[in-house]
């Protein structure tokens, strides 16, 4: 830790390597800074109150801030083999105000074409869902386990996915969505460590670092067996009800 820092600048860093290393994130990367420039925790006022454990994590950013130095650290990354492939990073997208944040596997070919999450065909029907749900795209946050395309759309690797996720749980710690919804097992399993069936998994809540998580199927699986829409609906109305969304009302075509 540098010299350079105040007694107490110091406490609050540790408490926030500590929080990192509670989240399982111990890899820190160190953004390039102008020559000359001081280190603002440096200069930061000592607090008013003496800083202990357990004092609340001092905010040190805002979500656009926190959410860009999340990409600058991710940078042109190189981390994993997945890079090898991939054309775009797929950072995620949405409002990071969001109540609520849809965490899916990985980008696949019009993801990563196009750089956003779920924009192809199982994109259309997340979107759908979303607007089942009296939502639009635009009011919720959308995110991968890994951020880069695996190769021929394969299941992401745990070495790829250790190496990604804790990207992933900082944009859920600058979010902090009321409910996280994981769309398959990949996400579930990733975000919950924990190993069992989809069937499991679902059709109940997991409290997760200050959200609700809820799991359900994976909308590329729904394309494959659609029989499984009815109990994604279930999973998505536990959802709604936790929120107090009301589906929209039905056109007169429908
Ligand atoms: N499948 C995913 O898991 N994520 C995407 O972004 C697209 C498809």
């Amino acid at each position: 830790m540098s010299k350079d820092l105040s007694p107490s600048a110091k406490k609050q860093l540790a408490a926030r390597v500590s929080y990192y290393r509670e989240m399982g994130i111990y890899d820190f990367y160190r953004r390039p800074s102008d020559e000359g420039v001081q280190i603002p925790l440096a200069a930061a006022p000592e607090p008013a109150h003496e800083v202990t454990d357990a004092s609340p994590l001092p905010v040190i950013q805002d979500k656009p801030s926190a959410l860009k130095a999340i990409r600058e650290d991710i940078g042109d990354c190189t981390r994993c083999r997945l890079h090898k492939g991939r054309k775009n990073i797929v950072f995620g997208v949405g409002n990071m105000n969001a109540d609520l944040m849809f965490v899916g596997e990985g980008p696949g070919a019009d993801e990563d074409e196009q750089g956003e999450p779920f924009v192809g065909r199982a994109g259309q029907l997340l979107n759908n869902m979303i607007s089942a749900m009296g939502l639009k795209r635009e009011d919720v946050y959308i995110a991968n386990v890994v951020k880069c395309r695996p190769p021929g759309n394969r299941t992401p690797e745990k070495d790829e996915c250790d190496i990604c996720s804790p990207f992933l749980l900082r944009q859920i710690e600058t979010i902090q969505p009321k409910v996280i919804v994981a769309l398959g097992a990949v996400a579930a399993k990733n975000l919950l460590a924990m190993n069992d069936s989809m069937a499991n998994l679902r059709g109940r809540w997991y409290d997760f670092r200050g959200s609700k998580l809820a799991v359900t199927y994976h909308p590329a699986y729904l394309l494959r067996d659609p029989r499984q829409k009815k109990e994604t609906w279930k999973d998505l109305q536990m959802v709604m009800k936790y929120l107090g969304l009301k589906p929209p009302p039905k056109s007169a075509e429908e």
